[in-house]
Parts: C-alpha cells; sequence; structure tokens
C-alpha cells in the first residue's frame, strides 16, 4: 500500500498521453504556435506501461488517462487494454472532450475503459465554440450519448465555471433529470503558461489574453447556492446532499447533490475555496514522463530517464520517493510553469 509522508493513502495515478489536443480551450491551450515535444521526449506506451506496473506494486489501483487530449493518440485503444489486464488495477477511467468519443467509445468500451469524465464547459453552441476556440457543441454531445450508447458507467460531466461566462448552470442540472450522469463544477484556477509563477495566484497567459482573471473564479458555496435558487426557479425541485456511500464512485474530492428525482448528480470541486489536500490521493505523470506529486508544484521527478536508463526496481524507488516528497498543502500557491494541457488537468 503506498503512504506518503502525512499517512495519506496515494492509490490513484493520473497519466497524460499527450500535450496534443484537437481543441484549444482559451484557459488551456495557446491558440497556435504551441511548441509540442518531439517524439522521442514523449514516453512511448511501453513506456507508460513500464510505469504503471511499478506503480501498481507500489499501491497504484486508480487509472485515469488524460491529455492534452488522449482519444487523439494513435494505439489508444490498445493501450487502454494492456493497462486493464494489469493485476492489481481496479479500473481505468479516461477524461477527454468527447468529440472523438462517437467513433471510439465502442472500442474503448471493450477495451475495458468504463468510467469517463467529459470536459464541457457551456451547452450554448456559440459560447462553447469561444471557449474551445472553433469547437462544436454537437460533436461533444454526441460523445455524451456515444459513452451512455456503449454502457460506460459513470458518465461525469465536469463545467469549470468561469463567472464572465455566465454560464447557465440549470440547463446543465436538467440533464441530470433524466439520465444517470453525474454534472461537476469546478472553480476556473487561474494557473499554467506562467514563467514565473507567483504566491497567492496569478493568470495564465491564455487566459489572462481572454481578459480572465482571479475575479473569473467562482467559489463552490457561490455554485451551490445558485442551483438551489435557480433550480426550484426552473422546476427542478429541492436540492440535498448525497450521501458519501450514494455517490456516483468518486476517486476525487467532489461534493454531490441531487435535484427531487433526478436520476443523475451535480457536484462541486473547490480546489481554491476548500482545499482538499489531506485527502489527496494522486500521483501525476507527464507525457514527457515527468512525475509531479501536486498539481500546484512543479517540483517533479524524471521517470522517463530512469525507465530509460532504470530497473524496474529503479521506478518503484522513484515513485516511493515521490510518496516521501509529496508536500502536505498547495498552501494556496496556485500558479504553475506547465500549462494544463502539459499537466492533464
Ligand atoms: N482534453 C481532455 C479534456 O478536455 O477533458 C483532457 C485534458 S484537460 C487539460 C483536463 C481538464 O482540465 C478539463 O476538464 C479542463 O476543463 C480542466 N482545466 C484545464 N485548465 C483549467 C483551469 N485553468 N481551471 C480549471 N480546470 C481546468
Amino acid at each position: 500500500m503506498g503512504v506518503d509522508g502525512f499517512g495519506r493513502r496515494i492509490d490513484y495515478l493520473r497519466i497524460s498521453v499527450t500535450d496534443r489536443c484537437n481543441l484549444r480551450c482559451v484557459y488551456c491551450m495557446p491558440e497556435e504556435g504551441v511548441p509540442w515535444k518531439d517524439a522521442d521526449e514523449m514516453l512511448s506506451f511501453e513506456e507508460i506501461e513500464r510505469f504503471a506496473a511499478a506503480a501498481v506494486a507500489e499501491g497504484i489501483s486508480k487509472i485515469r488517462l488524460t491529455g492534452g487530449e488522449p482519444l487523439v493518440r494513435k494505439g489508444i485503444v490498445e493501450h487502454i487494454a494492456r493497462l486493464r489486464a494489469l493485476t492489481g488495477i481496479d479500473a481505468i477511467a479516461l477524461t477527454t472532450n468527447a468529440t472523438l468519443l462517437p467513433k471510439m467509445a465502442a472500442d474503448l468500451h471493450a477495451a475495458g475503459l468504463e468510467r469517463v469524465n467529459i470536459s464541457l464547459d457551456s451547452l450554448d453552441p456559440e459560447v462553447f465554440a469561444q471557449v474551445t476556440r472553433g469547437g462544436r457543441l454537437e460533436d461533444a454531445l454526441a460523445g455524451i450519448d456515444a459513452a451512455f450508447e456503449v454502457g460506460m458507467h459513470p458518465v461525469k460531466i465536469n463545467v469549470v465555471v468561469v463567472r464572465r461566462l455566465e454560464q447557465d448552470l440549470v440547463s446543465f442540472a436538467k440533464l441530470t433529470m433524466d439520465r444517470p450522469v453525474h454534472i461537476r463544477f469546478i472553480e476556473y484556477m487561474p494557473v499554467g503558461g506562467e514563467d514565473e509563477p507567483a504566491p497567492g495566484g496569478a493568470c495564465s497567459s491564455e487566459s489572462a489574453a481572454a481578459g480572465w482573471t482571479e475575479e473569473d473564479s467562482v467559489p463552490a458555496d457561490e455554485i451551490l447556492a445558485r442551483l438551489v435558487v435557480e433550480g426550484a426557479a426552473a422546476g427542478l425541485g429541492a436540492l440535498g446532499p448525497v450521501a458519501k456511500d450514494d455517490a456516483p464512485g468518486g476517486w476525487g474530492p467532489a461534493r454531490y447533490y441531487r435535484f427531487d428525482n433526478a436520476l443523475g448528480t451535480v457536484g462541486v470541486i473547490s480546489p481554491l475555496s476548500h482545499h482538499f489536500c489531506g485527502e489527496c490521493n494522486r500521483l501525476r505523470l507527464t507525457a514527457d514522463g515527468k512525475l509531479r506529486m501536486c498539481l500546484f508544484s512543479d517540483e517533479e521527478l524524471d521517470a522517463r530517464t530512469v525507465l530509460r536508463e532504470g530497473t524496474d526496481e529503479d521506478v518503484r524507488a522513484l515513485i516511493r520517493q515521490a510518496l516521501a516528497l509529496k508536500p502536505e498543502s498547495h498552501n494556496m500557491r496556485v500558479g504553475t510553469i506547465r500549462r494544463m494541457s502539459q499537466i492533464g488537468g
């Protein structure tokens, strides 16, 4: 069992399989001129699988693939099947923008992918196109349908709430009434692409270019208060908390609620207003093979070199070193040199 220096059980590994994406969300990636890593800087699938096997031996039992957009990497379906076959893995999950799910969901499910988190920040086609810089809402919605059709479970939708976008939160809540979909509203984090990350929060160059500031981060309590009032006004009934045992099998820190008679839930994830470092259960591996102990810390260990030059025991020792180095808290230091697309969210 992997336990870190503060007694937290670390059983969840997020693996970014690519820094490339077929969308260009304004808070995540520049519109153009992204300096892609060279192919030999990226971990091969074989290297990722070797790392994953070592991680499982050190107590990891849950793996999530992310990116960039993980579905743009060639061979991802077979990679998932090989990861799923590792003894000791409870489940494989995927975080995706869903636009490629209509053609890939059946194969992914057959390969052993059950859990999918879909990032979707607006149900208004124009706002969606604005945030993603040209994405088509209908493609993402078709991806959600495809996930349900092939039987993925749970299907969660992640909505980053940004004040100036004036998103209609109730339009998302309505989706929970007749499908077991779980909507998670996430506080926008002003991070990424900083040369000199500043304590206390600074804007990423991309979202700053879009005019977004720290003020655009909407605290989870405010999101919940709005859902209560706007949900009741829209006839969704009362919003009540969902007991932990009844929550949709989360690996992370979301708090879940349900409208009367809804099949799905709405939840909030509050990395800024109520940080949950005490419950942190994860490590992150970037597509270029750096092991990160905390989303908000730029301290990284070089797993790529160890994978290329060391033994399996060396890889396991690196993971133990990461557990020992994992900080107790991000201490509200919000700011990273890497962009989210280069970490995996
Ligand atoms: N392409 C995939 C997707 O769209 O889900 C996976 C990668 S994306 C970097 C993972 C998640 O990070 C998305 O849900 C995205 O909304 C979130 N994210 C990126 N930048 C963020 C920010 N500044 N604040 C909050 N969430 C962010």
